[in-house]
């Protein structure tokens, strides 16, 4: 499937103007590819009737580069839709904060407890987690045990009552000093009214400040009736989406933000305690579309580039007359792309090299260090850096000499290389003539 929607956005790419027909084309795909993320068939619907609709206007058909701007449309309005900001967990003034969890049973709620008070630890809070599932074998165990792995303490109480627990799980986190409780739930398997009877029983007892509802990514289409059915019962103010990490491509997140209007707050992606990671509809709204990191790369270098160079020395650089200003300039760049490790990483096998070792994130740095202690000359003409300009540089930057003959080495071989791969100004010209 993402090698048919990278297939159309290429299809899209290589073409000067588009025609109705071409957006037709592309609408047809996205819509495919929402459904078979799990997206909502209605929630499809009056998505491609906006998108397209914004993608019709002359604003996109006319433009420079209408194909992009037709890519930016559908991300821009999907995003929109998964929430405009990053939803973060905020904590109440309230001592201390009660945070409940409800979902169905296996959705994750027990995992998400502790990596909730995992990250709540992290952040120098002293949570306290509840076990408020009672009938699940063994479930407050599991909890108990999470819970030993990151250093929390867990409240279990009599294991009989659930409202009960809660209460005094409230109780021995003011008795204790402790500011913020994680109260478990017992989920069903199915929708069910003793389920939300308890839920909502809890609920009363300690009157959380926010309920947060544990979804499985994985459930695909019925995570809307389910959480249709919480909201309606219990309501909640947030929604938890776990197993990310299996291949579930998040089209519920888009359901569920649309049929209850609730926010989702984190994406939980595995087993270990600090796979708990914030929502950002960005993302997900590329992860839905199954463009990868790779896409915001490209993107990202499109966007460095045109902001950030300016014409006069961009044909410098492709002219290969290379400064050491021009080397900075290349440096932050980079930096600006999320660092060499990130660039790497987003590339086939970039994680392997990462893992040996091959990058060096510092030495951008230490270039930069050393390339400010130069003079607007030396940068502008390194040929003038003798041995006692390289001496004064090198104790300037507090390193040693070898280190800055090391730069200059580099910088060197920098400029050769560019020379070789960079087309003469003509081709250039001719290039940008056509343009
Ligand atoms: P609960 O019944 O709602 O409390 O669900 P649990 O927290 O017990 O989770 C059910 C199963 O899903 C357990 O085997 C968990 O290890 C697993 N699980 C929970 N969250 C994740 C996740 O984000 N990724 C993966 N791969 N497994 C998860
Ligand atoms: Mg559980």
């Amino acid at each position: 499937l993402s090698a048919r929607l990278q297939g159309i956005f290429s299809g899209l790419k290589s073409k000067g103007r588009l025609t109705e027909e071409d957006i037709n084309a592309a609408m047809r795909e996205i819509r495919m590819a929402l459904l078979e993320a799990d997206v909502n068939f209605k929630v499809v619907k009056s998505f491609i009737a906006a998108t397209k609709e914004r993608c019709l206007t002359a604003e996109v058909l006319d433009s420079l580069t209408p194909a992009q701007n037709v890519i930016r449309v559908v991300l821009d309005e999907l995003t929109a839709l998964l929430g405009e900001t990053n939803a973060k967990l905020e904590l109440s003034g309230r001592m201390p904060n009660v945070i409940m969890l409800v979902g169905l049973q296996g959705s994750g709620k027990t995992t998400a407890a502790a990596k909730l008070a995992y990250r709540l630890k992290q952040q120098n809070h002293q949570p306290l987690l509840v076990a408020g599932d009672v009938y699940r074998p063994a479930a407050a165990e599991q909890l108990a045990t999470l819970a030993g792995e990151i250093g929390v303490k867990v409240y279990r109480g009599d294991g009989q009552d659930p409202v009960r627990i809660a209460r005094e799980g409230v109780q021995e986190a003011i008795s204790t000093m402790r500011d913020v409780v994680i109260i478990d739930t017992a989920g069903r398997l199915h929708v069910d009214e003793d389920m939300m009877a308890e839920a909502q029983a809890i609920k009363d007892a300690v009157e959380p400040d926010q309920v947060l509802m544990v979804v499985d990514a994985m459930t695909g289409q019925d995570v809307v009736n389910v959480a249709a059915a919480f909201a309606e019962r219990v309501d909640f103010d947030g929604v938890i989406m776990s197993k990310m990490d299996g291949d579930a491509r998040g089209g519920g997140a888009l359901s569920i933000r649309q049929v209850t209007g609730k926010p989702i707050k984190f994406i939980s992606a595995g087993e270990k305690p600090d796979s708990l990671e914030e929502f950002h509809p960005d993302r997900m709204a590329k992860r839905i579309l199954g463009m990868g990191d790779m896409v915001s790369l490209i993107e990202q270098a499109v966007r460095v580039q045109q902001e950030e160079i300016e014409q006069e020395e961009a044909e410098r650089l492709l002219r290969a007359s290379l400064t050491l200003d021009d080397f900075i300039m290349m440096n932050r760049q980079i930096r600006k792309m999320g660092g060499v490790s990130k660039l790497i990483s987003a590339l086939p096998g970039g994680d392997r090299a990462m893992a040996s070792g091959q990058v060096d994130e510092g030495a951008l740095d230490a270039m930069e260090i050393i390339i400010n202690s130069m003079t607007k000359e030396e940068r502008q003409h390194p040929e003038v850096l003798n041995g006692s300009r390289r001496a004064r540089i090198a104790r300037g930057a507090g390193v040693t000499v070898p280190e800055v003959n090391a730069l200059i080495k580099k910088f060197n071989e920098t400029k050769k290389m560019m020379k070789k791969m960079m087309p003469s100004v003509d081709e250039l010209q001719g290039k940008r003539g056509k343009k």
